[in-house]
């Protein structure tokens, strides 16, 4: 059983149907989450016998390192590996600007909530060999414990910006969002967890109904019907007018301002016209606008536009009152890193078997 899934009255329960007390469930969240530890033998104030008999009955790892790319000061990315072998990514960003949570010396992790992803949006590597399957809580959760424990940085920000789609998750993702967030868990303040979705319209209004003041990030990358039906699937079922007034519904239910992500793809969504749109959905909400240069994806051909396309799209957005960033330095493009590596050891994959694992 996959401790990492399981919250302190779960794990109570679980503790007492192999024979041992309730009150263990303190001890071995103090040890997996305050101490950090990643085996049992190291528990070295329970008996012998109990740690030999709880490392048969749970795994506190479920995923393995495969591959690495990055280094200290840059971004980093993890590929993981499953139980089942899937793999999934995570990516470290360092002392990054402050895109998400309020100061600029945060460390933030991007993590994935599905092995790939089922919405297909044409711009995202993470969609390319669709969707396989969803996350255990427990899969997420490590993905942060790893991660802490590798790089021996402590991460203050997370963002549900790696593969898949959160919000096709949602159960699970909630159960990891509590778990992380819990005083006896990891214990990170909900405010630096934002979850990012390609709008999801009836979650984003179960997300503001839920009791905790999480972040929430809408992956817009087109502000007209036309424009974002091209790119993104998604949009069909859940068109614009929808999307838009369920945002407004979170804004309203949580008192908070939710952020606009926004790919610029060359002579797609670049033009004018689309910052003046774009410009007008964020004045009405008081949404953040995060402009990304699409970066290139394999077997993908699109292209970001050019430099001075980039500046005035974000100027016309300033002139009209918005918040608004562009992402300059290609170390920071968050979560175009995500899914991209994966997508390399898959397609090596299908020449040699187990690429790349170290
Ligand atoms: N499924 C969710 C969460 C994944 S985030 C969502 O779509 O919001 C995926 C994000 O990765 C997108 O919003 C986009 O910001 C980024 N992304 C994907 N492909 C990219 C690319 N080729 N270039 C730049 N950013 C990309
Ligand atoms: Fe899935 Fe998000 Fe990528 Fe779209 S952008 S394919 S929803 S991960």
């Amino acid at each position: 059983m996959d401790l990492l899934s399981l919250n302190q009255e779960e794990l109570g329960d679980a503790l007492e149907e192999i024979g041992e007390p309730r009150y263990r469930a303190g001890q071995l969240a103090s040890w997996v989450y305050e101490r950090r530890v990643s085996s049992f033998d190291a528990m070295s104030n329970l008996p012998k016998a109990l740690r030999e008999k709880l490392a048969g009955q749970f795994s506190l790892r479920p995923l393995t390192t495969a591959r690495e790319s990055g280094s200290k000061d840059t971004t980093r990315k993890f590929l993981f590996q499953l139980a089942d072998s899937q793999l999934i990514e995570t990516v470290l960003i360092p002392a990054s600007p402050a895109l998400y949570g309020e100061r600029a010396d945060r460390r933030t992790i991007c993590i994935s909530s599905q092995v790939g992803c089922a919405y297909g949006c044409k711009f995202c590597a993470s969609g390319i060999d669709g969707w396989k399957r969803n996350l255990t809580a427990g899969e997420i959760v490590a993905q942060f414990l790893s991660i802490e424990e590798i790089s021996g940085e402590k991460i203050n920000n997370i963002v549900f910006m790696g593969m898949g789609e959160p919000f096709a998750n949602y159960e699970n993702l909630l159960k990891a969002i509590s778990i992380i967030n819990a005083p006896w868990g990891i214990g990170l303040g909900s405010r630096h967890i934002t979850v990012s979705t390609s709008g999801l319209v009836p979650r984003i209004r179960d997300f503001a109904d839920q009791p905790l003041q999480l972040r929430l990030a809408i992956s817009l990358h087109g502000a007209t019907d036309e424009v974002r039906g091209q790119i993104m699937p998604v949009n069909r079922k859940y068109p614009l007018a929808e999307l838009i007034d369920a945002c407004a519904y979170y804004t309203s239910k949580k008192k908070q301002h939710l952020t606009f992500e926004y790919i610029l793809i060359k002579d797609v969504n670049d033009t004018e016209e689309q910052a003046r749109a774009l410009a007008r959905h964020a004045r009405d909400l008081q949404a953040k606008v995060n402009l990304i240069p699409y970066n290139t994806v394999e077997d993908l051909d699109w292209e970001r536009p050019e430099q001075p396309v980039q500046e005035n799209f974000l100027k016309i957005l300033k002139s009209r009152g918005v918040s608004a960033t562009l992402r300059r330095e290609k170390g920071h493009d968050i979560a175009a890193a995500c899914g991209q590596l994966r997508l390399q050891a898959e397609r090596k994959k299908s020449v040699a078997p187990v690429a790349g694992v170290e």
